[in-house]
């Protein structure tokens, strides 16, 4: 596995291959594996970025704290076959310092749900992938279910700019009970690490009340939101969407059946948790 420290060195190395690109903040797990082994199955190169983006965090977010395994995960991507991983340092992404940096927002999808607590969370994420995909030009871009809105922004952006690298998006990977692997699952105390599969708990039975015909959106979620207070400090939001522009659902909504998904966000003591769940229509 070559590892490529600047990002000017990403981007000469790799033009013209057939390349699919994993952008990640580190501290991998099996989420970011089954990205890997997806990207294996499709292109000749896969390349993994690891880099804790600090445009991407708010003031009062973990960015100091968010945790840094680079031993571990090196061997994880040469145990998975990665052929080159990227390291760049923040003066290298950010040569002027991240203020004066230029900067993407997507506008609307980046204001819903997470947007509306982590006000500027999606213009960081957008700039950094954008920057990623510039240097590595990859054909795909691999990226996680679990980060839903994530997908549809950087969808919009890829679409809006024309950038020819097209997104392959992979199911969340989960624990036995349910909850869905992520790095920020460390930070949960064994008490607060059994509570937290309620969440996905949560989706799964807004499902199945959708899937068997209930269309009063405004009492799924009233009794979701209810359910999940009763053991998380906060309920950011829990709400039944259309899966293309993430607009909320109108309630008794009759006509639009296809294309829902379910996005909600609790919070445990000082950890966040997001998850959704997309509904068919039987
Ligand atoms: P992160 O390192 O948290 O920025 O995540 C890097 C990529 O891995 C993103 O596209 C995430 O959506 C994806 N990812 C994180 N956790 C999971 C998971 N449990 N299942 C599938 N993909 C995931």
């Amino acid at each position: 596995m070559q590892i490529y420290h600047g990002i000017e060195q990403a981007r000469y190395q790799n033009k013209h291959k057939s390349i699919a690109f994993i952008p990640t903040m580190g501290c991998l797990h099996a989420g970011h594996t089954k990205l890997i082994k997806v990207a294996r199955s499709l292109a000749k190169t896969v390349v993994v970025s690891i880099f804790v983006n600090p445009l991407q965090f708010g003031i009062n977010e973990d960015f100091e704290r968010y945790p840094r395994t680079l031993d571990d995960d090196k061997k994880l991507l040469l145990d998975a076959g990665v052929d080159h991983l990227l390291l760049p340092g923040n003066e290298d992404i950010y040569p002027h310092g991240q203020e004066q940096h230029t900067q993407v927002y997507v506008p609307q999808l980046s204001q819903l749900l997470c947007g509306k607590t982590r006000e500027n969370h999606f213009r960081g994420v957008a700039t950094i992938v954008l920057k990623l995909l510039l240097a590595i030009t990859p054909k795909w871009l691999l990226l996680g279910e679990k980060d839903y809105q994530q997908i549809c922004i950087i969808q919009r952006m890829i679409k809006d700019l024309l950038i020819p690298t097209e997104i392959v998006a992979v199911p969340t990977v989960r624990e036995a009970d349910g909850l869905a692997l992520s790095t920020r699952n460390r930070y949960l105390s064994q008490q607060q690490r059994k509570i937290a599969p309620m969440l996905y708990q949560s989706l799964l039975t807004a499902q199945q009340q959708w899937q068997s015909g209930e269309r009063n959106v405004k009492a799924i979620e009233d009794n979701a939101i209810k359910q999940l207070s009763t053991a998380f400090s906060t309920v950011d939001y829990w709400s039944i969407c259309n899966a293309i522009d993430l607009t909320p659902l109108a309630n008794d909504t009759q006509q639009q059946k296809n294309n829902i998904i379910i996005c909600g966000c609790v919070s445990i003591g000082n950890t966040r948790l997001i998850d959704n769940i997309k509904c068919a229509t039987l």
